[in-house]
């Protein structure tokens, strides 16, 4: 059975988390809606303060309404409505429906607490199982993320492992329940290159294996290309594209996105040639432009485009849909300029 022929596992609908600030409303993610089935991972792809890590965690229910902030909309998440139940039914669900996989492991390790304790702590809490079973299962977890000497290594504390030693004991308590969804927010930010491939290709395997779903949130367009299903790709707290993951990257048409992946060093490009930047800054989210909110650092804006918010739209192929009022087309050029767009 394909994953597109599974029911999904996660149906976000119409999803909105606004901050109330002192400065004023901050809206954070704002109406975005997407599904997701076993098996599939989805790449959320955006500039910091683009709202993908937010969107993560009120997917998950970590961020959820009180007096600071509001959530609409609608998180369906194995046939529960994550934010329609008590916190304390939401709280059964982490670990065994979703987990999380945070950036940066020294703080989601408590640097006190032996690696095995973290391990059987969860597994004693969510399975109601014996001190000897919880060890057993962990030497067995930390064995599938590829951490050597695992019993020797339940005894050590964080401080005495490399930081992709940590990310994968972070990644193994994420696993300990049996997630059917694994939320990794930046997984490998904090690593150097060659431990971050293989933190990114171990999250794929265990993706494939357990038949999860897992949502892999980046910055970086080259950690999602090639190890993600469907990318989605956020500015200002909106999705302005989304769609299978090879036909984005081969032809973007959004603008952001465009310039989001010109900005991906080249190895063909010459020694000491200059980086492709976006010019400006993302917008003040308690004060955002009216229209398109990438309007300001847009080549292509138009008077339009300044007065009225684009919408996602459907495009050719499937789950294909772009939030732009002139979306690109091989060729296009930015408005007043002379120059040939570069695809
Ligand atoms: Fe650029 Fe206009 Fe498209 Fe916004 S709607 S991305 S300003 S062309």
């Amino acid at each position: 059975m394909t994953s597109e022929s599974k029911s999904p596992i996660l149906v976000v609908e119409n999803l909105r988390t606004v901050f109330h600030t002192p400065r004023g409303d901050v809206r954070a993610v704002d109406g975005v809606s997407f599904e997701l089935r076993p098996g599939e991972t989805l790449g959320l792809v955006g500039e910091s303060g683009s709202g993908k890590s937010v969107l993560g965690r009120t997917v998950m229910g970590l961020i959820s309404n009180d007096a600071r902030t509001t959530v609409t909309g609608k998180v369906t998440l194995g046939g529960v409505d994550v934010h329609g139940v008590k916190r304390a039914v939401r709280r059964k669900l982490w670990g065994t429906e979703v987990a999380m996989v945070f950036q940066d492991p020294m703080t989601s390790l408590n640097p006190v607490k032996r690696i095995g304790t973290h391990l059987t702590e969860t597994l004693r809490f969510h399975l109601r199982c014996t001190r000897k079973e919880a060890e057993e299962r962990a030497v067995e977890l930390l064995t599938q993320v590829g951490i050597p000497e695992p019993k020797r290594r339940m005894r050590q504390y964080p401080h005495e492992m490399s930081g992709g030693m940590r990310q994968r004991v972070v990644i193994a308590m994420a696993l300990a329940c049996d997630p059917r969804l694994l939320i990794a927010d930046e997984p490998t930010t904090a690593l150097d290159v060659t431990v971050q491939k293989q933190i990114l290709d171990l999250l794929g395997n265990l993706t494939t294996e357990r038949d999860m779903a897992t949502v892999l949130v980046s910055h970086d367009l080259g950690a999602v290309a090639g190890r993600t299903d469907r990318v989605q790709v956020m500015y200002a707290g909106r999705t302005v594209e989304q769609g299978r993951t090879s036909e984005v990257f081969a032809a973007p048409t959004h603008p952001y996105t465009d310039a989001l992946l010109a900005s991906i060093p080249q190895i063909e490009n010459a020694p000491h040639s200059l980086l492709r930047a976006i010019e400006g800054n993302p917008p003040d989210m308690a004060n955002p432009p009216g229209g398109c909110r990438f309007a300001p650092r847009c080549g292509y804006a138009d008077t339009t485009c300044t007065s009225d918010l684009p919408l996602l739209q459907p495009l050719a192929g499937p789950g294909r849909s772009v939030a732009c009022h002139h979306p690109l087309l091989a060729g296009a050029a930015p408005v007043g300029s002379e120059h040939t767009h570069g695809r």
